[in-house]
Parts: C-alpha cells; structure tokens; sequence
C-alpha cells in the first residue's frame, strides 16, 4: 500500500465549492454548449440576451460559504432560539412527529421534491395520499368532501368567507358575522380579506346569540380563543333560521372526540391539521383544511383528489375539476390559491394512518384529561379558571398577575400565553407531562396535581360516530407495516430524486441536504410562532438577514417573508399598492392592467384586492402590446392603480419594451407589479427594483431552492420600494413592534412559513453574489441549448435578442400534434415512457409545452431529454403518414404500464412501447396508464374509495 498524499489545497478548492455541486454542467460541458450556440464564454451569451437598459452588477451579499460553514453558521442560529416547553396554543401545539414519518416523508427527497400531482399518471402515491387528507378531514369534520389543503388556518377561514358570498348570489353583499372567540390572528386575515373587496364583518360573542340584521354566513368558533368549548347546535340552529351559511372553525383534534360540525347542520368546516405530526416550525408551513355540505363542492377551492379510472378501466386517482384551478382561470377563479401544502398535508394525513382513530382518541383523552386536571389543580388552589368547558386551553384569572406568572414558568423553559394583565392561557398538547403540569402549578403558586378531575365536556357534546373506518386507517399499526406503506406510495412517483422535471414557470432545481436538513432541527422546528422575541432570537435574524439580501438582489428597499405562497405576496403587493395610494388621497385608483398571457394567480389576486381587471393585448411576437398599454393608460388616467407584469414574460423572452412600459404607468400614475416568478433569469444581471418596478413577490420555491413538496409548501415574499415600505404586511403578534397590527395581516403566523426559511438562506449563503450570478447564466444556456437542440423539431415560439430565450422556452406543437391527430397531451404522456415529467402544458400558449431546464440539470440529462423529445418527434411524423395505427399507437396509448405487458393488445412491438430508444434497466414505470380525465369530473369520488373499488 502506498503513504496516500496530502492533497494540495488548490486541488481540495473546487470540491469546496458549493456553487459546483448546484450547478449541473461541468465547465467543459458549458463550452461545448456554448460553442454549439456560437458563444465563447457565458457571459457573451448574457451580454446577447439580457437587454443591456436593464443589466446590473449584483453586490452586497456575504462572500459563499461552503456547506460545512453555513451549516455552522445555522447551527449557531438555532442554537440561539428556547422553543423551551410551548403551552401557548391559540392555533399552534407541539406534537409528536412519528419518527418514520419524519424521516420517510418530511425528510425524504421522494415525496419533497415532487412537483405538483398535474400528471396524474406518475403522482398516484402523493394522491393517495392526499385522498387520506380528504378523507380523514371529511370523518373529523362530518362532511362529504374536503380538499387537499389550504394554506393555514386564516386563509382557509378567508377563503370560507369568499365562498359564503359566491354560494349564493342574492346574499353576496351582506355582511357576515365573525366569532369573537375565533384566534386573533384568524381574526385579523379575516379583517384584511373583507376590508380588500368592502365586506362588511360583524363581529360578535355568539354565546350570546346572532346580532341584529341580515347576513350571508356566520364563522364560529367551536372552541374559542380561551380554550372555552361552545355549544355549538344552538349557534348552528340560530345560523339556519337566519337563511345564513354556518362556517365553523375547529381543531382537528378536539374533533376526534366532540361531535362533528357537519352532524350538526355545519356548511363549511376550516382549521389546521399542524398538530397532527407537523412541527410548530414558528408559525408554518403546515396543512389548513376546508370541508362542505354536498352542494357546495364546485364552490370549494384549492385542489380536490377524485378518483377517475384508467386505459384499463382500473381505478386511479387524480384532481378532480382540474381545468378549473391548473391554470387558475383568471376572474372566474374560486380562488388565487395555486401552490397549497401537499407535504404538510401527506404528513399530517401519514400521522392519521399510523395512529388510527383508537390512537388518536388516546391522544386526544389524554390531552383533554391532563388539561381537566390541571384545572383542578388550579381550582383546588382557589384560582378561578375563566370556564369549566374546555378541550386543552385552560385560562386562569389571576387579577394583575399574568406577567408574574409567565415569567415565572419562563423560568422553568415554560411559555405560557398572557392574554393580558390578569389572564393567562395554558394549553396541553400531546407530548405535555404530568412534570410540566406540575411546573406550571408551582409557576402559580398553587399545589401537586390532582390524580382526578370532573370532565370539562358535556357528555352529550361527545361524538359516538365511528371515524377513520377506511383499511388504511386501520392496517398500518406496526412500523414494518408503515415504513412500507410509505415507500410503496413514494415508488409510485416520480420526482426529482429521478429525473428532469423541465416545468416552465416554475423552476424545479436542485434542493440540496445541506439546505434541507437544517429545518428539522428542533432550534428552529420546535418553536412556537408567538414566543417572545428574545426567545426566537436567532429565528428572526436569520429572517431579517435573509430579507435584506432578497432586497439586495432585488433592488427593492424592504421585504416581507410573511406571504406564505406566491399567490400571497401577490395579494400583500397590490394591497400595499392599493393602501399607497389611498394615503394620497386617491381612491379611485383601483384598475388592475394586466397582459393577456399573465399567470391565472394575477387577475385572481387582483380580484382579491378589490380591483377591476383590465387585460392589456400581446402582439404577434407575444410581447405586452405597448401602444395598447398607452391607450388603456390614457382611458384609465383617473382610476389607474397598477400593472402586473412577470418579466422575463410568461413566454420566457427579455422584452425590450419593460423600461418603457414602467414609464408609460408611471406618467399615468400608477404602480409597477413585476411578478417576480421568473427571477432564475435575472437574479445577478437584474433587478426589478432598478428598472422600474415598485413592487415584486418571489417565489422561494421556484428561484431559492425550496422544495416543491408535491404542490406545496410555498413562500412568496413581498419586496417593495421605498414609498411603499410602510404597507408591508402586518401582525398583531408580530415580533417587530412597529409591525404589530391586525389590519394588514396576511398569513396567520407573523412570518408566514419561517420554518422553512433555513433553505433560502443557505442556498444565498452558499452561493454568494458570484454563483446566483452564475447559476442564473447557466439556466439561460441550458434553456436556449435545448432550443437550439429542438427547433428543428419543434419550432420555438418566441425568442428575443439573437434569436435567444430566457431561462425557458416554449414549444409549439400545434401544427405538428394536429397534422397528425394528436394531442400535446399525448406528448406528455409519451415522455412518461421515456422517464421524464412533460413539461409546462398549454401554459401559457394552449398546445404548446414549456420548458424550463434549470442550471442543475446536467449535460446528459439535457441530452436524454431531447434524445427523447426527437424520438417522440419521428413517432409523431410515422403516426402523420399512416405508418401507426391512428387510434392505437405509442403516442395515444401512453404511458404504458407494466400490467399491459401481460396481455399486449397493441398494433406496435412491446420494445417500442415500453423501452422507447434511451430507456434503460433503472426506466420507470408509472403504475397506471392513461387516466379519463371526463370520468373523473363526472363521477366525483373525493374521499378514499372502499376496497371493493379495487377488486
Ligand atoms: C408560480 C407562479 C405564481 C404563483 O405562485 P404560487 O406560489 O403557486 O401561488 C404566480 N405567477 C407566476 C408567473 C408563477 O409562475
């Protein structure tokens, strides 16, 4: 054996570098693809392609870390947080995340690096999954049909708001009333909505019955705020008699035991699944949930799983009513919401399946138990407790003393909640102890804890209805079981742990461990989003030192991470607009132009925002029309309030028009929206801030590395400019004093999902000014290398300066797909047989496919997806000339499952269907084949099937 060598630090560099394990192309690599499009380096191809009005140099970041230092660097962070024993509650609950859940879901790259389930053929294990969302939402609450998630608890309630007034349209202009025992902080997102489109909300103590007048819907809460259970038939009663819709507000596992909403007469049922498995993660992400009455599900919004059938006839899942939401349809949206919580959702939905009803009725008793007892121990010390009717949330009256006793169990690591100066919540969670029960008693000065107590439940308020009844709630008790469970739903998808998901728009790049892994650490997983500051000090700097750097690569003067998905920051930015311009006196500003290609989320936040919608015409070559612009400028020079416009266009070109059209609404008086989506294609060359916008979201999970998680969790913070600084959202917890307020609020948790903001900010902190720079040079080379590879093949719809595209291009397969019969559908489903998730469909050109290579696909992934989409090409050309059977041939009859090889019915050779040239031993086979779309929305299934569906 041979002494090894110490290897010399010039060669130990490169290995060092975190930016060369984003970036997928090798420096060889890039020169032979910038050779091929006749470029000599990279930044020749920049120089060509980004107009130079609009270029800048980006500065102002930190020097790259390497992966060892920035995990230092979040360690310290964490390190710096006391999550401590949380018993604050009001909406928010540790909770025990099974181990193998943790690692087999919310750790592993399967499931968080899928995308969103539009392929239905190769998305069936998330589906599943997500129908065991559904169903066990439609068990808690009592109702027929639930969707796959909302964002939280507040935007579900904001969204049941929306849906009061759009079920019937004689009422949509009354007022609704508002619990006064809902959560403060569902409260205020409640206020925020209906101030936006002028609703006027009544809030009462509905205890005490409905106020006086007329009203389109009522939200209650089923436990209020102070822990305090209502009786809630009554208030549903009274809700009926009154011709409104009864919205209720509850928590999931409360709902295992009390009777359900839905058995009392409930329309719509909201709340958040968080502490079924889902860490506190300071305030987010985590699944909210909406569940209705029959009758109200074409009303529902957000996406629903229903099941269809396939080419087979055998069941198979997918979104139900897709058309609806998958391209949001503009106005007519049910809502903005694009990006939920898929992961959140399967996690919390894996929690029921491990636990079963019986486990999660001892979780819950033992909650409801410990929370009796504590009272009692209270009680027995003579300290008054604000009701004898409780789930978890005890609140103890302790005239002027509040302060004293929650510093008191401060002490002990105990955070408790004052309400204020003489009442303090507690609330027992799963994972809460007879030793912290015995803490906060000696933190009051009171006694042991009793053995026993008087129930805090009416007896008669209990449910006796079975729930959870479906096998798979009930066949995965023991760990192999589970384990197996899990993997067999992760086989079944395809995700990036796999292959290329080449999604324009939405920009699917590499989600790296070391981004990751800081997120489960319980520093920053296990804090509760109302915890004092102090105690989430290395939280909010990493919040503050990251929104100073996405302002830094914006050219925008402040951000705001608390919008929680881009549909969101979208929201908070034209509200930001909306209230700049009301302080100067101009109300009547509230027109909305927006270009006929924009993403759907725009013209439904803006709809949201209480504007009117204005499209402004494309031309031919697809840019925003300018002298249209200047025309419905001149039309709208009173009442203009902004533009929304993604740049580089929702067709992947550098306009030249942008600095122009900035000024054009400028001179007009209104405000620059520059949908930030697309930032892979400008982030270090530049900036929104500098050529014109006043106000942008980012999407965290397309640009900065957050995973997709199969649909969602999302962040889409909001930067604006100077003028606009003080319109940024607020939060009547917010940690930042001069932010603290209940108007303005535009998530439930000051942050929104701070929890999983450690990915961002080590993505910018390992990158560093030079690899964003880069990174973005290497999207850009990627996407025109795949355009040059495929324009003879596919003509490239709409290209800039030199012929070049943006950071993705979009093919036109219109002519090709229909001299010979064929769909762009069936296209994508082909790339299936190639192990590729098709692009970008009929979005935004219908019959085209964007795509998006991103820069951390390498050389040869590009090259087998084009290998691919040649090949797909020649069997388009052999289907033209009669050469396949028009009606059964590779393209049609795609995906090919493994099932059909049994009983091959096809007029083509078996090799040609399932190994089409390319595919090798490690091809993946999608567990369906084609799916009917048409089935499934007229048969709608939105809960788990019985078995005998399967047999
Ligand atoms: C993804 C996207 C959005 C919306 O973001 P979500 O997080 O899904 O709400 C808005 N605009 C464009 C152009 C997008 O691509």
């Amino acid at each position: 054996m041979s002494q090894s060598v110490p290897t010399p630090q010039s060669a130990r560099q490169p290995a060092t570098r975190f930016v060369d394990r984003h970036i997928g192309p090798r420096a060889s690599d890039q020169a032979a693809m910038l050779q091929r499009l006749g470029y000599d380096s990279l930044d020749a191809l920049m120089q060509a392609a980004v107009p130079s009005g609009i270029r800048s140099v980006l500065d102002g970041l930190p020097a790259a870390a390497s992966e060892t230092e920035a995990t230092a660097r979040l360690r310290e962070l964490a390190d710096r947080n006391t999550p401590g024993v949380s018993m604050i509650g009001l909406g928010y609950h540790p909770t025990t995340t099974p181990a193998v859940i943790r690692r087999n879901v919310l750790e592993d790259p399967a499931w968080y690096t899928a995308y969103t389930p539009y392929q239905p053929e190769i998305s069936q294990g998330r589906l599943e999954a997500l129908l065991a969302f559904q169903t066990m939402v439609e068990d808690l609450a009592g109702l027929p049909t639930a969707n796959a998630s909302l964002l939280d608890e507040g935007t579900a309630a904001a969204e049941a708001l929306t849906l009061v007034r759009r079920a019937d349209r004689k009422r949509t202009d009354l007022p609704v009333v508002v619990d006064d025992g809902l959560l403060p902080q569902t409260l205020a997102v409640l206020h925020t909505r209906a101030e936006a489109v002028g609703l006027p909300l009544v809030e009462a103590d509905l205890r005490e019955g409905l106020p006086e007048g007329e009203f389109s819907g009522v939200i209650i809460a089923y436990q209020r705020a102070d822990g305090t259970v209502i009786d809630l038939a009554p208030v549903i009663d009274a809700v009926k008699a009154a011709g409104a819709l009864a919205v209720v507000v509850t928590d999931p596992l409360a709902q295992v035991l009390l009777r359900s909403p839905g058995s009392l007469g409930a329309d719509v049922v909201v709340g958040s699944t968080q502490r079924f498995g889902v860490p506190m993660f300071y305030g987010g992400p985590h699944a909210g949930f909406m569940a209705v009455r029959s009758g109200l599900e074409r009303h529902l919004p957000g996406r629903l799983v229903g099941v269809s059938v396939d080419s087979a006839g055998r069941p198979a899942y997918r979104l139900a009513l897709q058309t609806r939401e998958q391209h949001i349809r503009r106005e007519k949206a049910t809502s903005n919401i694009c990006t939920a919580q898929v992961l959140l959702a399967v996690t919390a939905a894996m929690y029921a399946v491990y636990h079963g009803a019986e486990g999660l009725r001892v979780i819950a008793t033992e909650v409801n138990d410990r929370a009796s007892r504590l009272a009692a121990g209270l009680r027995a010390a003579g300290i008054e407790v604000a009701s004898d009717r409780f789930f978890d949330t005890v609140t103890a009256v302790v005239p002027g003393r509040a302060a004293e006793v929650v510093a008191a169990a401060r002490e002990s690591e105990i955070h408790l909640w004052r309400f204020d100066d003489d009442r303090v919540g507690i609330a027992v969670s799963e994972p809460t102890t007879d030793a912290h029960l015995e803490a906060v008693l000696a933190a009051f000065g009171a006694g042991s804890l009793p053995d026993e107590a008087d129930a805090s439940l009416e007896p008669a308020w209990l449910r006796d209805d079975e729930i959870l009844t479906h096998p798979v709630f009930v066949e995965h008790r023991s760990e192999t079981q589970m384990l197996r469970y899990l993997r067999r739903l992760s086989d079944r998808d395809y995700a990036l742990d796999r292959g290329m998901i080449p999604l324009g728009s939405c920009t699917m790049k590499l989600n790296s461990t070391t981004e990751m892994e800081p997120i489960s650490w319980p520093g920053f997983a296990d804090l509760h989003p109302f915890v004092p500051a102090r105690d989430a000090a290395g939280m909010i700097e990493l919040v503050e030192t990251l929104e100073s750097w996405l302002a830094t690569v914006t050219g925008y003067a402040a951000v705001s991470v608390q919008p929680n998905a881009g549909s969101q920051g979208e929201f908070a930015g034209l509200l930001a607009i909306r209230e700049y311009h009301r302080s100067r006196g101009e109300q009547a500003r509230d027109v909305c132009l927006i270009p006929s290609s924009a993403h759907g989320t725009n013209a439904a936040s803006a709809v949201m925002a209480g504007m009117r919608v204005v499209i402004v015409k494309a031309t031919d070559a697809g840019e925003v029309d300018l002298d249209d612009l200047r025309a419905q400028c001149e039309t709208h020079a009173d009442d203009l309030a902004a533009i929304m416009v993604t740049y580089p266009s929702t067709h992947g070109v550098y306009e030249h028009g942008i600095s122009e059209l900035c000024d054009i609404v400028h001179e007009h008086g209104g405000q620059v929206y520059v949908d930030g989506a697309n930032l892979n294609a400008l982030l270090g060359h530049a900036r929104p801030g500098d050529f014109g916008g006043d106000v942008s979201h980012l999407n965290l999970h397309k640009t900065f590395c957050i995973p997709h998680g199969g649909g969602g969790p999302g962040v889409g913070p909001v930067a604006v400019g100077e003028h606009l600084v003080p319109f940024l959202p607020k939060h009547p917890f917010h940690p930042d004093a001069d932010r603290r307020q209940a108007a303005g609020t535009i998530s439930a948790a000051p942050y929104g999902s701070a929890g999983i903001l450690p990915i961002p900010f080590a993505y910018v902190a390992m990158m560093g000014a030079d690899g964003l720079t880069d990174a973005t040079s290497v999207a850009v080379l990627a996407a025109n290398y795949v355009a040059a590879r495929l324009g003879d093949a596919f003509p490239v719809l709409y290209s800039g300066d030199h012929g070049l595209v943006a950071h993705e291009c979009i093919l036109d397969l219109r002519e090709i797909t229909k001299n010979a019969g064929l769909s762009i559908d069936d296209v994508a489903k082909r790339l299936i047989d190639h192990g590729f998730h098709a692009p970008t469909m009929s979005f935004p050109v219908a019959g085209t496919l964007m795509v998006e290579p991103t820069e951390s696909e390498d050389l040869a992934e590009l090259d087998r997806f084009c290998e691919a989409m040649l090949a797909i090409r020649s069997e388009i050309d052999r289907v033209a000339a009669g050469e396949y059977d028009a009606t059964d041939n590779p393209l049609v009859s795609a995906p090919h499952a493994a099932h059909e090889l049994v009983d091959w019915t096809h007029p083509y050779p078996v090799a040609e269907g399932v190994f089409p040239a390319g595919t090798t031993q490690d091809k993946y086979w999608p567990p369906v084949g084609r799916i009917d779309n048409a089935y499934g929305d007229r048969n709608l299934v939105c809960s788990c099937p019985p078995v005998e569906a399967f047999a």
